[in-house]
């Protein structure tokens, strides 16, 4: 039985007192216990949002990490660093990062391999390009992310998930189809079952991000293969992210 996971990507946004005043709001809704819920705030806001959330159910995120153990690498920030903070997931693979800051699939799988050793849950993205999508050319690329970030990875599905964001749904408003989301869903659900095995593939959480809304939230989630969203711009309002995470009485 794989437990829905709602995830919230800030991204570069939220202050320490906006962090506050967000984590304040959510707090004072009824949120469902049904879901496990993880926030991803900026490096600067995740001690904050640590102590805030520590009696409630919502776990802390981070954004990235380095590739690297610890030592001369200006500007980075560890797993040691960010597992001192209590944090428990950590974001590696999203699009930005692979087309903005250059991260292909061996610094990716570097990544992985640093944040599963040091102790921390991956929330691996994968997710190709609008010209990828045109060319009907998704499942290959997406199979090559997923082989190549993995590579000489031990599969846990305890300690890895899998978040498909179709890069030309991200922060576009263009919602992935939901019966097209989970087609890859499910697709990369098997191509996890030739990576590891059946138990583990049918196990491991496979997310769906890209302009995730209250108004669409349901519709995806009620798919088989998909079980969970990673969302970005609708997770920095308390009230819309709450409903996201209430998707059961969604209508
Ligand atoms: C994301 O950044 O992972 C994302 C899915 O963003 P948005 O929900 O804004 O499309």
């Amino acid at each position: 039985m794989r437990k829905p996971l709602i995830a919230g990507n800030w991204k570069m946004n939220m202050t320490n007192s906006e962090t506050s005043e967000m984590l304040k709001d959510l707090l004072s809704m009824e949120l469902s216990k049904n879901v496990e819920k993880i926030i991803f705030p900026p490096y600067t806001s995740i001690d904050r949002a640590v102590n805030i959330l520590k009696s409630s159910d919502i776990q802390v995120g981070a954004q990235n990490l380095s590739e690297f153990e610890e030592g001369a690498y200006t500007g980075e920030v560890s797993a040691k660093m960010l597992i001192d903070l209590e944090v428990a997931y950590v974001i590696v693979g999203h699009s930005e990062r692979r087309t903005i800051f250059a991260e292909d699939n061996k610094k990716i799988n570097d990544k992985v391999k640093r944040a599963l050793k040091e102790g921390l849950k991956v929330v691996l993205c994968l997710g190709e390009p609008q010209e990828v999508r045109d060319a009907d050319e998704q499942e290959s690329f997406v199979k090559k992310q997923l082989q190549k970030s993995l590579e000489d990875v031990q599969i846990d599905y305890t300690k890895l998930v899998v978040a498909y964001e179709p890069i030309w749904a991200i922060g576009t408003g263009n919602t992935c189809n939901p019966k097209d989301a989970e087609a890859m869903c499910k697709f990369i659900r098997q191509s996890l079952e030739e990576l590891a095995d059946k138990d583990t593939a049918d196990n491991i959480r496979i997310l769906y991000g890209g302009s995730v809304k209250p108004d669409n939230i349901k519709e995806i989630m009620d798919r088989e293969n998909i079980d969970g969203v990673l969302v970005g711009g609708a997770s920095l309002k308390s009230e819309d992210f709450g409903r996201i995470i209430n998707f059961e009485v969604e209508k």
